[in-house]
């Protein structure tokens, strides 16, 4: 006799996601579980497809099938296991009701304290990356004084701005969707806005982008803690901000300052990506020339996630140059397994932020 889908459904009972240290089942992650002769057939849903888990769930489930059949005394074929995914949002009630953007599950806002240090870098590979694991991923240039999207992304050579009644379509480019303010206005007048005007253009480019439904949107926030990620508290419902810094301590102070100003409006930090961690020489020798491991000592020190770290590298600059992110994944085995660690990380704090209902409502108490 084949094990029964009631049988497979106990074995699952004993096997535990290793991020949320509770069962499939109680998780609700079992969606279907049959036999077909002595084949047992499961499918799992996910909370990202950048689970960066599925390996260990996939052989702790092979285990339990394995002990279960024995137990009964089954003979076992073969165990096929198809994962699929979906993003839970959030809040799924303040989604509907509050959020101008209701089909946008997570807003993601990337910030650092200092200009330079790689934000836009981590933004593009933040959203590039989860793309290319399947999630539907937009990208909004946020920094409106100086907006590099139109570079990093390589849509200098676009066409302009497409419209659709009132709203601007987004541009489709390396499998996201995406939005700057760089191709609406001059870049060089951009650089000259100053409060209100940067609270309206912000907010006109986050919501009146025909972003359809999304997983995530990265928001490519500003350097420091000016007027736009004010307006990003108060506009959306935020699943967390991600900051980045360099190893320095210059860069760890002002990165603090960050990390303490999204903490006094409600928003949850999901991590430090340190980037500029260290540099490999053509001698295959590593240079620690900031203090390699600064930022995670300070994510530490602050009781933050540390999401992963980037080393420099001529080619990452070169291909933020030449618009083309996709290419960081040719570079080296070391550097994809980083990139893609960054986004498996934070997808995993994402959905242990929404599993474990640990969101806080943003409220302003600016003092
Ligand atoms: P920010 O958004 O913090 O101002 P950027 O992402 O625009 O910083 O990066 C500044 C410059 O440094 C860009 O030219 C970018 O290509 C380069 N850069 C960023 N990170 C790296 C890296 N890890 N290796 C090489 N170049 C990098």
């Amino acid at each position: 006799m084949p094990l029964s889908p009631d049988q497979i459904k106990d074995a699952l009972r004993t096997v535990q996601d290793p991020d949320l240290h509770k069962d499939l089942v109680t998780l609700n992650m079992v969606k279907e579980t049959r036999s077909e002769g002595t084949d047992v057939f499961i499918t799992i849903e996910l909370t990202t497809p950048a689970c960066p888990m599925k390996d260990k769930i996939k052989g702790g489930i092979e285990l339990a099938i394995n002990a279960k059949a024995s137990e009964h005394g089954e003979k076992l074929g073969a165990i096929n296991i198809e994962f699929t995914a979906d993003v839970r949002p959030l809040n799924e009630k303040m989604q509907d009701k509050q959020s101008p953007l209701p089909q946008v599950k997570h807003v993601i806002a990337v910030g650092a304290g200092k200009g330079g240090v790689g934000k836009s870098t981590v933004a593009v590979t933040l959203a590039t990356g989860l793309a290319r694991f399947g999630a539907k991923v937009g990208l909004l240039d946020g920094d409106i004084y100086g907006p590099s999207l139109p570079t990093m992304l390589g849509l200098e050579s676009l066409q302009g701005q497409q419209t659709q009644g009132n709203m601007l379509l987004p541009f489709e480019v390396h499998g996201i969707k995406t939005m700057t303010i760089g191709k609406l206005v001059d870049p060089e007048k951009a650089l000259i806005w100053r409060g209100p005007m940067a609270h309206g253009a912000f907010k006109q480019l986050a919501t009146q982008t025909e972003w359809g439904s999304l997983d995530y949107l990265i928001v490519d926030l500003p350097p420091g803690t000016g007027d736009v990620p004010l307006t990003l508290t108060q506009l959306l419902p935020l699943s967390g901000a991600v900051i980045v810094c360099t190893p320095q301590k210059v860069a760890q102070d002002d990165a603090r300052r960050a990390v303490r100003m999204f903490q006094q409006l409600g928003v949850n930090i999901l991590g430090v990506v340190e980037n500029m961690s260290y540099f490999v020489g053509d001698d295959g020798k590593e240079y620690n020339i900031f203090g390699r491991g600064g930022a995670e000592h300070m994510a530490s020190g602050m009781n933050l996630p540390f999401l992963g770290s980037l080393p420099i590298h001529m080619k990452l600059r070169e291909n933020s140059d030449a618009g083309t992110p996709l290419a960081n994944w040719n570079v080296s085995d070391d550097i994809s397994e980083k990139l893609d660690g960054l986004c498996k990380n934070l997808a995993s704090q994402i959905s242990i932020a929404t599993l474990s209902g640990q969101y806080v409502q943003p409220t302003l108490s600016v003092t």
